[in-house]
């Protein structure tokens, strides 16, 4: 399955209002983004600013309340085995080695008769084919990350979205995974929507950052990175980038500082 564009169009997205149950509250407001097919995209932004509920929308999980969103030509409608989705928790099923993790994808398609070759295939990409009969509780984070990379990767998705995959690994086994997934993109260059919470992830990674404001989420910025790939963390070109964004996301975070401390004392 070759990539495809996504594109979003003035999409916007109220919840119930957390303190009154009559009213609602917008936590996307009007967003309007587009990735060409191939491209990987980083979205940054304050916690709470609705990247989470963006990725869900583009998943199909959830419906915007106006808008429109599409995969290609095509407008999303629910979920989709052509969207992969991978969280910051694998959220592996812990009775089921990694084989039968990474097949599990393609069990819920009904696929698994016809596609069983490429399980052996999507495990060497990952690098995980000495484990292949290893359970969950034995692997170490970035290896469990690597199989939720894989069952999402065996649906040949169109689209990958990855909501902070990385998010909970400690720094170098972080930047082996950056590596990783960056190796696994340029192989198949697969669309890739990434949201990141570490500025230095989306510059070694994207193409373009996306920097969002302060609830309700809007675009801020689109940053283009076009330094040649792999990136070099120290240089003095990513510096410059990476103090531009900070200083960015500084003034996207203090737009109402209230609302963030209420915020992360309230989600938690
Ligand atoms: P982020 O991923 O950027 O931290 P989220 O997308 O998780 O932010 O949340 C954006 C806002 O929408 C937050 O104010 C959050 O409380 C609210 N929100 C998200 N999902 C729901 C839901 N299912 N019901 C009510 N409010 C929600
Ligand atoms: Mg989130």
């Amino acid at each position: 399955m070759v990539a495809s564009s996504l594109r979003l169009r003035e999409v916007s997205k109220s919840f119930p209002a957390p303190d009154d149950a009559l009213a609602r509250r917008l936590a996307l407001d009007q967003i309007s983004i587009s990735l060409n097919a191939g491209e990987l995209v980083s979205l940054v932004g304050p916690s709470g600013c609705g990247k989470s509920t963006l990725l869900r929308l583009i998943a199909g999980l959830d419906f915007p309340d106006s808008g429109e969103l599409l995969i290609g030509a095509e407008p999303i409608t629910g979920p989709n085995a052509e969207r992969g989705l991978v969280f910051q928790d694998p959220n592996l099923f812990p009775w089921l080695t990694v084989r039968r993790n990474i097949e599990s994808g393609l069990v819920a398609r009904g696929l698994l008769q016809e596609k069983r070759g490429e399980v052996e295939e999507f495990m060497r990409l990952v690098g995980l084919e000495a484990f292949a009969n290893a359970y969950p509780h034995h692997l170490s984070g970035g290896m469990a990350q690597r199989v939720a990379l894989a069952r999402a990767l065996i649906n040949h998705p169109k689209v990958l979205l990855l909501d902070e995959p990385l998010g909970a690994l400690d720094a170098f086994t972080r930047m082996r995974m950056q590596d990783e997934v960056l190796r696994l993109w340029q192989a198949r260059r697969t669309t890739t929507l990434l949201v990141t919470h570490d500025t230095d992830e989306a510059i070694y990674m994207s193409d373009r950052v996306i920097i969002m404001t302060q609830r309700p989420g809007t675009i801020d910025q689109i940053i283009p990175i076009t330094l040649d790939r792999p990136r070099d963390r120290s240089s003095a070109a990513f510096l410059q980038l990476r103090g531009d964004i900070l200083e960015l996301l500084h003034f996207a975070g203090n737009a109402s500082s209230d609302n963030f401390v209420a915020e992360r004392s309230s989600s938690s």
